[in-house]
């Protein structure tokens, strides 16, 4: 898996943070998350793959950058109450607040933590 910061950060603050979205901007997440896990309801399904999978990966493409916005918004807002946890060896932002191994290079910090 390739390291793509936006789309981990993206992913990390959605997933952990989204408790500090407003009501309106949380509806406007599960809505879309909605939509692209289920493309064609309401809507005739194109009857050729090829085209379900063209609207399957735009109704992703349109969650994804949905995510993306509300994300950036959320840190710009709530800066402070958001903890990116990154990894002290690759920088890279791990998969939650509290995980203490990196994904992206293996590295553990158990110990350091558990003295604190
Ligand atoms: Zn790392």
């Amino acid at each position: 898996m390739k390291y793509d910061e936006e789309f981990v950060l993206d992913v990390y603050v959605i997933n952990h943070f989204n408790y500090l979205l407003s009501d309106k901007d949380h509806d406007l997440l599960q809505r879309s998350l909605s939509v692209a896990k289920s493309p064609f309801h309401g809507r005739e399904r194109p009857d050729s793959i090829s085209e379900q999978e063209l609207v399957r990966s735009e109704k992703r493409a349109e969650f994804f950058a949905v995510r993306h916005s509300l994300r950036v918004k959320l840190l710009k807002e709530k800066e402070e109450e958001i903890h990116i946890n990154r990894c002290s060896r690759c920088q890279k932002v791990v998969r939650t607040p509290v995980a203490r191994m990196c994904v992206w290079c293996g590295n553990d910090w158990f110990q350091s933590v558990d003295n604190k």
